[in-house]
């Protein structure tokens, strides 16, 4: 099987913002993996950054007119190994452009201190020293691990930062197409567990206590990078706006006349002929993790790139978990962390945080099973009736 695993936080880092004339506007925000490859494929310069396999990108900036006076636009950049995605309502070409490059020099200098590939990223001097002594920290990197960290110690471990070692291993199962041996897991897991991270928010320092830890943010790094891009926007006065990176989706006011921005949810069950849902969000955020896109199948079992830390497992079999929050990086950590709890834990959780709620989608006994917590939208229409 050819290898699909996310090259997180790679990518170029210059930023050129010019007209694309080929690109078909839609402001859904198709999310999930099959919203990746679809949001991808709608645009002209993912399709020439995958064509040609370039490690260079373009942008697109383009107008539509709009019944207000303001105008639409819509830019797209690779950022984490992905493309990061802006729609946004502005009064001129001037105004948008200088708001999207801003933001996207943002997501720029995020991935210069969260990336895992970048070997001077700051989380890698991070993992270098910080179990030496406690480490000084930059806010954002410091802000990421605290959120992460509250979801830790919300989903009980079920979202661990410290799975880094697991991701490794996994990682080359799905290279090598053989499962981890049992050893290996043991290994790994032992240095998994976010309770050996400790923060001291006096002096922003992150200390490691066990040496050979390996922290992970694939599965809220794009979820912070999208809410800061989303308050560059609005300080450079753009409301009217929506940032889609990778898969995470967060909103800012709705576009004109308009009660909020489409986001179109495809889950696990979107091939098998069940209608896609679509929510009106604004001044919110939403994230599916699932496991389509990255998955490993060995003997008929199908292994998924998210893992349990409590066993060191890949999650196996079809499912899906789309979150609602009041910011993206709050979802991106609640789709990983709800995706590998039950989903009764998972809705308690879920009710107990204001702002947010959750669809579990799961193949039980050869049948899709819907569950949503208190919240979810109605008019995701392609919930089957009863699916609470
Ligand atoms: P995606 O990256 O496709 O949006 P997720 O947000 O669910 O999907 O993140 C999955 C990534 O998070 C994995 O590729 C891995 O890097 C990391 N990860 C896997 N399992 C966990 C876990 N239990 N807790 C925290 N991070 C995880
Ligand atoms: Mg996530």
């Amino acid at each position: 099987m050819p290898d699909t695993t996310r090259r997180p936080f790679r990518g170029g880092s210059r930023v050129l913002l010019h007209p694309s004339r080929a690109e078909v506007f839609s402001n859904d925000a198709a999310i999930s993996w099959v919203g990746r490859v679809a949001a991808c494929l709608r645009s002209c310069s993912c399709l020439f950054f995958l064509g040609l396999g370039l490690g260079i990108f373009t942008a697109s900036s383009r107008p539509v007119a709009a019944k207000v006076s303001a105008q639409r636009f819509e830019y797209s950049l690779p950022r984490m190994g992905t493309i990061f995605r802006i729609e946004m309502y502005a009064a001129s070409d001037v105004d948008a452009s200088k708001a999207a490059e801003a933001a996207f020099s943002r997501a720029e200098e995020l991935e210069q201190i969260m990336s895992d590939y970048r070997a001077d990223s700051e989380l890698m001097l991070l993992m270098r020293d910080g179990a030496t002594a406690p480490f000084p920290v930059s806010s954002d990197l410091y802000s990421v691990l605290a959120k992460s960290l509250w979801v830790s110690r919300l989903s009980r471990g079920a979202f661990d930062v410290s799975i880094g070692p697991l991701v490794d291993l996994w990682r080359n199962a799905r290279k090598s197409g053989r499962l981890p041996d049992p050893e290996e897991i043991a290994k790994a897991k032992a240095l998994v567990d976010y309770r050996n991270i400790e923060l001291d928010p006096v002096h922003h320092t992150v200390f490691l206590k066990r040496a050979g830890m390996k922290l992970d943010l694939g599965a809220i790094g794009k979820g912070y990078a999208a809410d800061q891009m989303l308050a560059v926007l609005q300080s450079q006065g753009i409301h009217q706006t929506m940032v889609v990176a990778g898969g995470e989706v967060v909103t800012g006011e709705p576009p004109p006349g308009s009660s909020g921005w489409r986001v179109r949810i495809d889950s696990a069950d979107s091939d098998a002929g069940v209608a896609p849902c679509t929510l009106l969000l604004s001044a919110h955020a939403v994230s599916t993790s699932g496991d389509e896109h990255q998955f490993l199948e060995v003997n008929g079992h199908r292994y998924s790139h998210i893992i349990n830390p409590r066993t060191g497992w890949a999650l196996e079999g079809k499912s899906s978990t789309t979150v609602i929050a009041r910011d993206s990086a709050t979802a991106d950590a609640l789709a990983t962390a709800f995706s590998t709890m039950s989903v009764s834990d998972g809705i308690r959780v879920a009710q107990s945080l204001p702002g947010v709620s959750a669809l579990w989608v799961r193949r039980v006994g050869g049948e899709w099973k819907y569950y949503t917590s208190r919240g979810f939208p109605a008019s995701c229409h392609g919930l089957p009736e009863g699916s609470q």
